[in-house]
């Protein structure tokens, strides 16, 4: 097979200050990284990448067999050097296979089929759309939703920019993004369900979700999100807004997976059933009365659990920024932990809109 190869040439006289920080954050979605003399290499399930280290810059090359894999390893380049080489203000522009295209690979438009109740708090909204197969490649579990609000209610469609990222159009047309995991996908049948948690206060996500109707349309972009690594035992920690991410992670691990999971919600009627495969122990903490994200409750539940030593294993929480960070420091500082055994992540922040969506 053909392979398709692209190449962009980037000025950063200072790579040397971050260039450690790119090669850990590209490692974590599921590279083998090689570092040679002159540069180093990504070797990616779906592609491989090249970094040739020049005095002041940076080639970056990208090579795949497919489409939607040269757009992933672009997107992830171009993300990583976005977010560690500010200081640099880096601009890149992509010479090669598919540098003209303006159809943007990971977004697609969608529309609304089915919106379900599961409890008080959490609708399932199923959302039907074409080709979705590259929603269940690359490990990422999650999407962007892009949603449509009082402000912008008829939004335009983010094209491919010619640095591999998206070209959103003027402020006035722009949609908002929230971030929100893909709970279960048929690619076959065209459809992805997605579980919002109808929060309090104002908002664009769960207000979105709460007049959601058939026939509406929104758009998504994704998969984003790093891998969940395969392990023998695992311990899972979750706040609503993790708990469709566990529910699938539940749903999909293999059969003898062990390892124990706690998953915090409002009180007892938010609890909803889970088929799970695995031998994961789930337990419901119920915060009864508590405001969501105000206690430690579940973090110190999290660090109180012993990782066994005699099989592999992964520590996965997501939930309000101050609990993640407890966890966190803790797994990657005190425990010194790397990232090929733990993701501890913010999924909301008190007071803060749209964390993680931009
Ligand atoms: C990788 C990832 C996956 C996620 N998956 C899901 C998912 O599947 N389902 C889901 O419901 N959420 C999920 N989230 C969390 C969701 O993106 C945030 O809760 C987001 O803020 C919701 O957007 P919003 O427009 O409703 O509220 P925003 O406009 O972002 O926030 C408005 C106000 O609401 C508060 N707020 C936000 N979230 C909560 C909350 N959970 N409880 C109480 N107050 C809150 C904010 O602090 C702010 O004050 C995920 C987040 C990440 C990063």
């Amino acid at each position: 097979m053909t392979s398709l190869n692209c190449e962009a040439q980037l000025r950063l006289p200072n790579l040397p200050n971050y260039i450690d920080q790119i090669t850990d954050r590209l490692q974590s979605f599921d590279a083998d990284v090689e570092q040679e003399a002159r540069g180093i290499t990504f070797r990616f399930p779906f592609g491989h990448a090249f970094f040739d280290m020049e005095p002041g810059g940076l080639v970056m090359r990208a090579t795949a067999d497919d489409r939607d894999g040269l757009a992933r390893i672009k997107d992830l380049l171009a993300t990583a050097v976005q977010v560690y080489a500010k200081e640099d203000d880096p601009r890149i522009d992509w010479i090669g296979d598919l540098s003209n295209d303006t159809q943007l690979a990971q977004f697609r438009e969608m529309t609304v089929l089915r919106v379900t109740d599961l409890t008080l708090h959490m609708r399932r909204i199923r959302l039907a759309g074409n080709d979705l197969g590259r929603f269940g490649k690359f490990g990422g579990m999650h999407i962007r939703v892009l949603l449509p609000t009082k402000a912008v209610p008829d939004p335009i469609w983010p094209t491919l920019g010619g640095n591999g990222l998206p070209a959103w159009p003027s402020d006035d047309r722009r949609p908002v993004a929230r971030v929100y995991t893909i709970r279960s996908l048929d690619i076959d049948a065209g459809f992805m369900d997605v579980d919002f948690l109808v929060h309090e206060g104002e908002s664009v996500g769960a207000a979105w979700a709460l007049q959601a109707s058939p026939g509406q349309k929104v758009g998504i972009m994704g998969p984003v999100g790093r891998p969940v690594r395969q392990a023998d035992w695992y311990v899972l920690g979750a706040d609503e807004t993790g708990l469709p991410a566990i529910g699938r992670l539940l749903e999909t691990l293999p059969a003898g997976t062990k390892g124990v999971a706690f998953v915090e919600i409002a009180e007892q009627s938010e609890r909803q059933p889970i088929d799970n495969a695995t031998q994961i122990e789930l337990h419901w903490l119920e915060r009864n009365g508590t405001a969501a994200g105000t206690d430690e409750r579940l973090a110190r539940q999290i660090l109180s659990v012993e990782w066994p030593q005699d099989c592999s294993t992964f520590g996965w929480f997501a939930a309000e920024a101050s609990a993640a960070k407890i966890v966190r420091d803790r797994w990657r500082g005190t425990m010194g932990l790397g990232r090929d055994q733990t993701l501890a992540a913010a999924y909301w922040r008190r007071g803060a809109a749209g964390l993680m969506a931009g």
